[in-house]
């Protein structure tokens, strides 16, 4: 697909032309110019020749999760994951072609940083899925950090929003930071309905920073700061992500850790099954119940998300563009 001439081309439609074409893309979810008679001809024509509406993608279809591998009209890849929950199908969508913040754990890091997407690339991933399900929600957690993209990922979203295209509430789409103080900040002061996740993945700046060099930008402390004044501006929740390795990260003692630094009322700590890599396991059942149990006893608020995409590599930190 190729939206990126398109709003050169209707710039000097009126108003009501350019709501019409964001409606047949986004809504009636056409896929070829030729059957939108109700445009003048020569429209249509620039249309057809300057905005591809095929989406080049190859999709992996595991239980409860489909893959999709696309192919950006500059041939980079990107991955985009759906996921169906017993009511509802959310979309995992990506920000960035692969990613320059090398968390140790995730296979997108190891790509490496080729760019940032456009607008258009972001809202692509969630039109393939739409274009076969109803979509209910959507979670910027695939490659890439959305808060290095953050006017492509915000000018996404209010299009994902617009009732004319995707109408998608505000409260039902996501963004999962490593922790870009200053653009938690900015979300802080200009959209108080996107939820925000923070991924923590330690309890102390030490081991983070072991596991995500990003920390050594932003330490810790600083994060859960800016995490406070965040709640205190905006009164919505923090989900703080924290994928769970064996013998890394999942001691008692951590959870001890971790108890201290997440005694709010409006944090939840959001516990991640990981899927095994060479140098990293998941932590046992047991170990993984022992964790939740602990910080349950001290009255933190806590879940565990369901694991989804093990089957075609489409579960977290293995987005990696593996065919
Ligand atoms: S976990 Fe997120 S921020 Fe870290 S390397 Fe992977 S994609 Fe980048």
């Amino acid at each position: 697909m190729n939206l990126k001439n398109l709003n050169k081309i209707i710039e000097k439609q009126p108003a009501f032309r350019k709501k019409q074409i964001e409606k047949l893309i986004y809504q009636d979810l056409i896929e070829d110019w030729e059957t939108t008679t109700n445009l003048p001809l020569k429209l249509r024509e620039a249309l057809k020749n300057k905005t591809s509406l095929k989406i080049n993608a190859k999709t992996f279809t595991g239980k409860n999760t489909e893959k999709a591998l696309i192919t950006l009209s500059d041939n980079c890849q990107i991955e985009t994951v759906l996921m169906k929950h017993e009511t509802r199908v959310t979309v995992c969508v990506s920000s960035q072609v692969g990613c320059a913040l090398g968390c140790k754990f995730c296979a997108t890091g190891k790509l490496g940083f080729k760019r940032n997407l456009e607008t258009e690339e972001i809202l692509e991933q969630v039109l393939f899925f739409k274009r076969r399900e109803k979509i209910a929600n959507i979670v910027f957690m695939g490659m890439g950090e959305p808060f290095l993209n953050y006017n492509h990922v915000l000018n996404a979203i209010k299009i994902l929003n617009s009732k004319n295209a995707f109408n998608i509430s505000k409260r039902r789409i996501s963004i999962s930071t490593v922790g870009i103080l200053e653009n938690i900040e900015k979300l802080g002061n200009e959209e108080k309905q996107i939820n925000l996740a923070i991924s923590l993945h330690a309890p102390n700046n030490k081991l983070r920073t072991k596991l995500m060099p990003i920390s050594k930008k932003y330490p810790l402390e600083n994060v859960l700061k800016t995490a406070n004044k965040y709640v205190k501006k905006t009164n919505r929740k923090i989900m703080f992500e924290y994928i769970l390795l064996n013998n890394i990260n999942d001691s008692l003692e951590h959870a001890k850790e971790l108890s201290k630094i997440m005694n709010h009322p409006l944090y939840i700590v959001n516990l991640i099954k990981y899927n095994d890599t060479k140098e990293f396991k998941a932590s046992s059942k047991e170990k993984t119940k022992e964790f939740k149990d602990y910080l349950k006893k001290r009255s933190i608020n806590v879940t565990e998300r369901y694991r989804f995409g093990k089957d075609i590599s489409a579960g977290c930190g293995e987005l990696c563009l593996k065919k």
